[in-house]
């Protein structure tokens, strides 16, 4: 098992809040590793600050063997190996579903615009939609919009995925679309970093579910470990809660 991502004493203040609290967190190559954890934890903020939409206040971020947390490290190259997933899709809405999943790979020359096309195509037969390509994004609904989300992600070929609750906002029928599309990248071996509240999701693709509470994990293992035998006081009151 390779390393992929190590966090090392994370801390991420707000002004006096102190949202990340040192976290030390490793993710090796091809594991899904799904976050849990109370709102307002720091779960955002953890995946925001591992792809540099945040800065860091102190600590490490070691991606393929570079400290991105470095104020020298190259946001581009960051940002290009790591696709990011929002709760609220995020699209363009004065674009078509095909411009918006060509836009990055375009404006930042890594394909002409035939081959991002070519590739925009692809990505949406695997998420689902190849009939949506000049759609605009208005016409389609919530989980369909966040499959695009998905698909423009993965546009720039990366080699992490980060997700942010990303079926919260949907309809609960939207819902198992999504998961599914979610459940492919995994099996084909996409390393993924999930935040999310889909507990049956955690169990059936989670290498391993961390559990962060007030800016710390406070217990991270297997699903069989985090949810028939959580140890820590505070993740049992979680999941009595949430299940
Ligand atoms: P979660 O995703 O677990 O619900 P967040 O990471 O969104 O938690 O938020 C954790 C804490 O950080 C909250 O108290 C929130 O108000 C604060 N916070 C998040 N982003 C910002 C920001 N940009 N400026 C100030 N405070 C923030
Ligand atoms: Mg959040």
């Amino acid at each position: 098992m390779s390393e992929k991502v190590k966090v090392i004493n994370l801390v991420k203040t707000f002004g006096d809040n102190e949202v990340l609290k040192g976290i030390n967190l490793t993710v090796n190559n091809n594991e899904v590793v799904v976050i849990i954890g109370p709102s307002g934890s720091g779960k955002s903020t953890l995946l925001r600050t591992l792809n540099k939409l945040e800065e860091p206040t102190s600590g490490s971020i070691i991606i393929d063997n570079v400290d991105i947390a470095n104020k020298n490290a190259d946001i581009n190259t960051v940002r290009k190996n790591i696709g990011m997933v929002f709760q609220h899709f995020n699209l363009f809405n004065n674009l078509t579903v095909g411009e918006n999943i060509m836009l990055a790979p375009v404006e930042l020359k890594i394909e002409d615009k035939k081959a991002a096309s070519d590739q925009a195509k692809r990505l949406l037969e695997t998420v689902g939609l190849s009939e949506k390509f000049d759609a605009r994004v208005q016409s389609l609904s919530g989980g369909q919009q966040q499959r695009v989300a998905i698909a423009r992600a993965l546009a720039m070929n990366p080699d992490i995925m980060l997700f942010d609750e990303p079926t919260s906002a949907l309809d609960p029928e939207m819902v198992g679309d999504v998961l599914q599309v979610m459940k492919n990248l995994a099996k084909n071996g996409m390393t993924m970093i999930v935040v999310t509240h889909e507990m049956g999701f955690a169990k059936e693709v989670a290498d391993r579910v961390v559990f962060v509470d007030d800016g710390q994990i406070l217990e991270q293992g297997t699903p069989d470990q985090i949810f028939e035998h959580p140890k820590n006081e505070r993740l049992r009151d979680f999941l009595n809660k949430i299940l």
